[in-house]
């Protein structure tokens, strides 16, 4: 008896050691490093397209939620390029726009760069802020966003965005910039791309109907092209980020 207890308790030890070889790094400051997930949805119990995904803008509010992250610096991130559905022509200038617009706001206290394309389709802490086509563990996700902070200095550290590569994606308003409305039975990628990396500079998710022209309204559209553009609320959040 007294060997099988020695025994567990050499292989609890054991298991103990191996935890920390396991770990992500990095192995300073664990313990304050934690992860967010957004998650894009349609909007539920709708049609997608939803009617008047098209119309102008209608509501003007001032709000915005923090998502408890700042970015500063240079913030290189990479992008998947052999993930991207082959209904995307040309995504890489969807893709720039997307980051720019934010980065607009941030009194040159971000800098976004593109770095080298990747290979890589899994969201993780591997140093690398990623933008990928892949699947999503959430089922209809249009897009989800992961953000590893650090909650003791209020910074994100890393941040990957994983689009649904199960649904329709096209690339309408880089290349159309006079386009109010997109291709009806697809995802815009700049549209759903905005709005995820206005949660990387560090903004939340609104979900009351007054907002949904806002681009961080929570919920997202095929034909929708009205993220793209910046509201006065998500100016607004900017503004007080920094
Ligand atoms: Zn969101």
């Amino acid at each position: 008896m007294k060997r099988i207890l020695a025994v567990v308790l050499v292989m609890i030890l054991v298991a103990l050691a191996a935890a920390p070889a396991m770990a992500e790094p990095p192995a300073d400051g664990q313990d304050t490093i934690k992860l967010k997930v957004y998650i894009h949805y349609p909007k539920p119990g709708k049609p997608q397209p939803q009617p008047g995904v098209c119309d102008p803008t209608q509501y003007e509010t001032n709000n915005y939620g923090l998502a408890g992250w700042k970015r500063s610096g240079t913030v290189i991130y990479r992008v998947n390029y052999s993930s991207i559905p082959s209904t995307v022509v040309n995504p890489q200038p969807a893709i720039s726009n997307s980051f720019e617009v934010w980065e607009q706001y941030t009194g040159g206290k971000v800098d976004f760069v593109e770095g080298e394309p990747t290979t890589l389709t899994r969201y993780k802490l591997d140093g690398v802020n990623l933008v990928a086509w892949g699947r999503v563990s959430a089922s209809g996700a249009i897009a989800v966003t992961y953000t590893w902070y650090n909650s003791s200095t209020g910074e994100a550290v890393e941040q990957d965005v994983i689009m649904n590569s199960k649904l329709p994606w096209k690339q309408t308003y880089a290349s159309n910039p006079d386009a109010t409305c997109g291709d009806l039975y697809a995802y815009d990628v700049q549209n759903i791309l905005t709005h995820e990396v206005g949660h990387w500079v560090g903004l939340d998710d609104l979900y009351n109907s007054v907002d949904q022209d806002l681009t961080m309204y929570g919920y997202g559209d095929k034909g929708e092209l009205k993220k793209v553009t910046l509201g006065l609320g998500d100016i607004a959040g900017m503004n007080v980020l920094y």
